[in-house]
């Protein structure tokens, strides 16, 4: 429960210190509105601060570190998350509300996880080198030489706080960058453990910068406009990355977006239909289908589409919205009641819109402090056109449409038949339709039999509206460093 959670205090950290922000935000519990959190907002001059301090740590022992050193610091890091595994996971499910039996197997291990993997990667990054066979350049070789952006201004988004921050922040450290990041004003609380565990690891000062607030005329767009900020990687919602893009045009920054998506799930005639049924639930309602990968759109093919959904709907129906500590807990709150206000709002929508609610399409009803929370039911809907807003609109909430089809292309038309292009997940037992219709997906990320599973070292990111770029091993440190291409003649 939540009620005796004492609420803490989440400075700026800037330079090696904890600072005050002129102005202080609450951050409210989604399980039961409480306050957790009084969190200090970082003003222009604070967050300048922090980009002089990033900047001259570039310059100072953090630059000067031999590669393996800064490996040895970033082990340091991975191991000081897991020493306070406790701490870091009852302050993410305090922001977020989230069952502990998800922060615990995937947000805090992954922040862990993340430092490890590209402390890997980077040792064996090499660069290229050729020899010049023109006339003139007989003799002559090229070769790469990588050095860091230097200041990164690392922008997260609430739904996955440490391992979204970590997933930016490690790769960026692993090439000798320094960061000024903003976490989420809805989460604040695990960027700031992180800035007591990179002290104690022996990060030197400047290296990590952690500023609070929101995004326009607060620290989000103080960093973007930072004349002095080398590049930005950002997570969150394409209409954000679009401002994001405007903001940085004049100092024209490298970019790196993770944004939005209304990602397909395709469900054939002849997959494993209890794995699908399991793994589409799963998809669709894990973290209260607060996740940038989840299917909010269904097609199902035609004989199997009533058993399916039926079978989805008790699915939904058997989900347990509890309190996070309690172990049969396995959904959460949305993150505020402000996201739910907007949830709540394609709810209805999809009501004007002509669905048939499956299940759930309204506000839980519990008689005790959950009701002063963000929570929300479990929805699925039917019979929706595609060309509805509820079907092409990201509702970042535990619910999807669930739509009939009977041809594979028409399956793979509706599927793409949209803006955005981050994931997809296809079911079928015939494996060279698996790949047939795994590859026809316009999508960064494209599973089959599966969802969210990956190999930390394969290229992440969305096409269309869901992205710019690719993360994930090399790609990451293809863009958090920047070659020098040198050519000396022998
Ligand atoms: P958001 O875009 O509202 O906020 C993300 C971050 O940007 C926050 O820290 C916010 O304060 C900051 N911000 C907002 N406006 C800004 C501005 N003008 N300038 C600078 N910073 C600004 O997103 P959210 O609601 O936190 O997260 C949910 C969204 O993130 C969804 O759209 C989801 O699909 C997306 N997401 C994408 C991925 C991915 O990997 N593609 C992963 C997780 C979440």
């Amino acid at each position: 429960m939540t009620a005796n959670i004492k609420v803490a205090e989440r400075k700026c950290y800037i330079n090696g210190r904890f600072v005050d922000g002129r102005k202080q935000f609450p951050k409210i519990n989604p399980v039961d509105g409480t306050v957790v959190a009084q969190v200090h907002e970082a003003d222009r001059a604070m967050v300048d601060e922090a980009v002089r301090a990033a900047k001259a740590a570039l310059k100072g022992p953090w630059g000067k570190l031999a590669l393996q050193a800064r490996v040895d610091l970033l082990r340091k890091v991975a191991e000081g998350i897991e020493k306070r595994f406790d701490d870091f996971l009852a302050a993410e499910v305090a922001d977020t509300g989230k069952p502990v039996s998800l922060a615990s197997h995937l947000d805090i291990p992954r922040g862990a996880a993340n430092f490890r993997v590209f402390s890997d990667i980077v040792r064996t990054y090499g660069t290229e080198s050729y020899w010049l066979d023109t006339p003139d350049g007989k003799g002559a070789v090229n070769y790469a030489m990588r050095k860091p952006l230097g200041v990164v201004g690392v922008i997260a988004p609430w739904n996955l706080p440490l391992l979204l921050l970590t997933w930016k922040l490690a790769p960026a450290l692993a090439c000798g960058n320094t960061i000024v990041a903003k976490p989420s004003e809805e989460t604040p609380s695990t960027a700031t453990l992180l800035a007591e565990v990179m002290h104690e690891a022996g990060v030197p000062a400047g290296v990590y910068n952690v500023v609070h607030g929101f995004g326009p005329d607060s620290a989000g767009e103080f960093i973007t406009t930072h004349p002095e900020v080398n590049g930005i990687t950002f997570t969150g919602e394409t209409t954000t990355g679009a401002a994001i893009m405007k903001a940085v045009a004049p100092t024209v920054k490298p970019i790196s977006f993770e944004l939005g998506g209304k990602n397909p799930g395709i469900v054939f005639a002849d997959c494993d239909f209890d794995a699908a049924v399991a793994g589409m639930s799963h998809a669709i309602f894990s973290n209260t289908g607060q996740v940038c990968l989840a299917p909010e759109r269904v097609y199902v093919e035609r004989p199997i589409f009533d058993r399916f959904v039926a079978a989805l709907k008790a699915k939904a129906e058997a989900l347990v919205l509890g309190f996070p500590q309690d172990k049969a807990t396995n959904m959460g709150p949305l993150i505020s009641r402000q996201h739910r206000e907007k949830v709540l709002s394609y709810y209805e929508l999809a009501r004007k819109e002509g669905a048939k609610v499956v299940t759930g399409g309204g506000v839980p009803r519990f008689g005790d402090s959950r009701d002063n929370g963000a929570w929300i039911q479990p929805t699925l809907w039917t019979g929706l056109p595609e060309s509805s807003r509820t079907v092409r609109e990201e509702i970042f909430g535990p619910c999807a449409h669930i739509a009939p089809f009977d041809k594979e292309e028409e399956a793979v038309e509706m599927a793409n038949n949209t803006p955005y292009g981050l994931a997809s997940t296809v079911w079928t037992r015939d494996l060279s339709r698996g790949h047939r219709v795994g590859q026809a997906m316009e999508v960064g990320i494209s599973w089959v039999n599966c969802w969210f599973l990956r190999d930390l070292r394969t290229p992440f990111g969305g096409a269309k509206l869901s992205g710019i770029g690719r993360e994930g091993g090399l790609h990451s440190l293809n863009f958090y460093s920047e070659p020098t291409n040198i050519c000396i003649k022998l």
